[in-house]
């Protein structure tokens, strides 16, 4: 597929206050009008151009939404304070109490929470589908259903959204597809194969340095100014404005996405295919063997690789803990949450980031417990990363010395 979304990045040309190769950060909560009429106007979100209270806008909030807006080719975007921010707000602002949602059932676990447990309190309520089958997706619309939610790869999964398929049926009905990006900034551009939101944690990957959370909601202009009406914004009253500091930050760190992503993607599919070659359980989006390989090559722009993602299964979450924690020790990486960090980090799943999601359930979608989730950093070297952690493997009788699974 054709990708513009790191040229239409690399064409944003800012000149600071002082014609700093940066824009200037806007460092006030509030701002000051020359007339009281024009302070009305921008209440009642008149006059482009003019702020108000940065928890409506700032400066430094518009120019990340901007750059966020040219990564997913959408009219614009709305920067949130966390991915969890973008999440709840998007869904409370096209849910009204007793409407429902047809999510795909492996999506994060916080995510899930909130669909499962706390739109409860609204009686909004969520069917989970198989997201991989098209028909049940379809079946499970009720009059009712205000969007159908998924992430393009999702978590810990790693399963792969028919984004075209999905909008056809979302248009179809007349409601939205919302499809979380996290996992594959740049490499799928949801928008452009149909959705109408797109969601990121910025936390992860487009941030790239585990230093803040933070989220966006890239969409259309009539969406994302109803997010921020005054009057009954989701985005404006439930408050999850992000910091202008951060926002900032993250914009510069931007400049450096398309770099990162080719060499997690490089990286994490050396190490899928040379795990798989041991024997191990590996899940991956560009192994032949992943059940939504052949899907991805038509979903994807290829020169950003099949993402910093993947999956070892070890057998037992004892097994898992041993290597996570070895594997921290050798300073392989971070036996962490999270992911899109320099370095490698991992986790268990089914007992941190999914553990929301109840152990039966967990069983039916194939998260078993010695599922490991790797986010592969930016090892320069990583044929010597991969024998390093083939010695904790065999250290531990996952693999044998010669290199095949136990
Ligand atoms: N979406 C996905 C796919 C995630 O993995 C996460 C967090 O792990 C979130 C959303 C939530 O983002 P945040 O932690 O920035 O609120």
């Amino acid at each position: 597929m054709d990708n513009k979304a790191s040229d239409n990045l690399q064409d944003l040309q800012y000149f600071g206050e002082y014609g700093g190769v940066n824009p200037s950060i806007s460092d006030s909560s509030t701002y000051t009008f020359l007339s009281a009429k024009t302070m009305f106007d921008t209440f009642e979100g008149n006059t482009e151009g003019c702020y108000l209270y940065t928890r409506h806008s700032s400066p430094s909030n518009l120019y990340l939404g901007e750059a966020l807006a040219a990564l997913e080719g959408t009219e614009t975007a709305n920067v949130t304070a966390s991915g969890m921010g973008a999440i709840s707000a998007v869904i409370m602002q096209l849910c009204d109490a007793g409407d429902h949602i047809v999510s795909s059932r492996t999506i994060y676990g916080g995510t899930y929470a909130l669909m499962k447990n706390f739109l409860k309190k609204f009686n909004i309520n969520t069917s989970f589908v198989d997201i991989t089958s098209i028909e049940s997706v379809e079946k499970t619309i009720t009059p009712k259903t205000k969007m159908i939610y998924c992430e393009s790869v999702s978590n810990p999964l790693l399963e792969i959204a028919d984004i075209k398929a999905l909008s056809v049926v979302a248009n179809k009905y007349g409601i939205p597809l919302v499809v979380d990006n996290t996992f594959s900034p740049l490499s799928i551009s949801p928008a452009k194969l149909g959705a109408e939101i797109v969601i990121h944690s910025l936390t992860k990957f487009i941030n790239g340095t585990s230093d803040c959370v933070a989220g966006v909601v890239c969409g259309t202009k009539d969406f994302c100014l109803a997010l921020k009406d005054v009057h009954d914004g989701a985005g404006m009253l439930l408050g999850s404005t992000l910091d202008s500091l951060r926002a900032a930050s993250i914009l510069k760190n931007m400049r450096t996405l398309h770099i990162r992503m080719k060499k997690h993607s490089e990286n994490a599919q050396y190490l899928a295919q040379n795990f798989e070659k041991d024997g191990l359980r590996v899940v991956y989006p560009g192994l032949k063997s992943h059940n939504g390989h052949e899907k991805i090559k038509t979903l994807m722009n290829h020169e950003y690789g099949f993402g910093g993602l993947m999956t070892i299964d070890v057998g037992s979450l004892e097994k898992a803990n041993e290597l996570m924690e070895l594997m921290q020790k050798e300073k392989l990486g971070y036996l962490a949450v999270s992911l899109g960090f320099y370095k490698t980090l991992f986790s268990a799943p089914g007992s941190s980031t999914s553990s929301e999601i109840p152990i039966e359930e967990q069983k039916e979608m194939g998260l078993s417990d010695g599922l490991i989730r790797f986010s592969i950093g930016l090892d320069n070297d990583i044929h010597r990363t991969y024998e390093h952690m083939r010695k904790c493997m065999v250290k531990l009788n996952i693999l044998t010395s010669e290199a095949s699974m136990v």
